[in-house]
């Protein structure tokens, strides 16, 4: 049965996703309920289970309705934050296979923007990798690094880098507007760069997400998953007015750019 990923719109710029498999759901950080109930309600979906990426309140302010209206709903979250109605308390490795489906999630713990933020990642409908990854990657940017250190954020960003080139990439917010102008002040001569600024801003006019986007058309666009090109060092060197000797050096000098751009 095919499985269908759909982006639920909350907040400014939020997308809480739902993932869909016959009539039942799960929904990852609902920030808000209202969105999600609407969804359900329309599709005639039942409500199995609901993921957590971290202690947000945009991520996790929904639950206590949906449970109200679904009592019935697995949460799942990560097993360092203090998740709202948590059952299931997830580390690193921990496997995520609701009842019911035929796709599981596996834990990876990306500290940086929260200390204890994991992310999901697997394979669904013939083996399209996916991951749900919460705060920590946004489309061409990352996430703010609000409780851990630059080092512990790009540590989770390679985990990302590392993983099939191929996946999807469900980020939980539209910031890639901002986050390509941004980008362009990095590598105003990255080729690929400037053509996705163009699609980006076409995709926004016709007001559709430009997520998910997939790990390699990061690895071409998103500076903080390109630490290693020369393009990208020499820019934050620029930046920083001395060199920059180690990619964690130089994700640092990039996040602090971007924190005050
Ligand atoms: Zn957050």
């Amino acid at each position: 049965m095919t499985i269908k990923i759909l982006p639920i719109n909350a907040f400014n710029d939020n997308y809480i996703w739902i993932i869909v498999q016959g009539n039942d759901a799960v929904v990852i950080d609902p920030g808000q309920a209202g969105p999600v109930l609407a969804v359900l309600q329309e599709k005639n979906l039942d409500l199995r289970a609901i993921l957590v990426t971290h202690h947000h309140a945009d991520h996790v302010g929904g639950i206590a309705a949906l449970l109200e209206y679904a009592p019935a709903t697995v949460v799942y979250g990560p097993a360092h934050e203090a998740i709202p109605f948590r059952d299931v308390a997830l580390r690193e490795g921990d496997v995520v296979k609701p009842d019911g489906f035929s796709w599981a999630l596996s834990v990876l713990e990306v500290p940086g923007h929260t200390l204890g933020h994991i992310a999901y990642f697997g394979q669904i409908n013939q083996g399209q990798p996916v991951l749900f990854c919460g705060d920590t990657l946004f489309a061409t940017g990352c996430g703010r690094i609000f409780e851990g250190n630059s080092t512990q954020m790009h540590q989770s960003i390679d985990k990302f880098r590392k993983l099939p080139q191929n996946t999807l990439v469900f980020c939980a917010h539209e910031y890639t507007l901002g986050n390509i102008k941004w980008a362009l002040e990095v590598e105003k001569g990255n080729p690929d760069l400037q053509q996705w600024s163009q699609e980006a801003q076409a995709i926004r006019n016709q007001g559709k997400p430009t997520v998910p986007t997939t790990v390699a058309h990061e690895c071409k666009t998103n500076p903080f998953m390109r630490v290693a090109q020369e393009s990208v060092i020499k820019a934050a060197q620029i930046r920083a007015g001395r060199s920059l000797n180690a990619p964690d050096e130089v994700f640092a000098v990039l996040r602090d750019w971007k924190n005050n751009f």
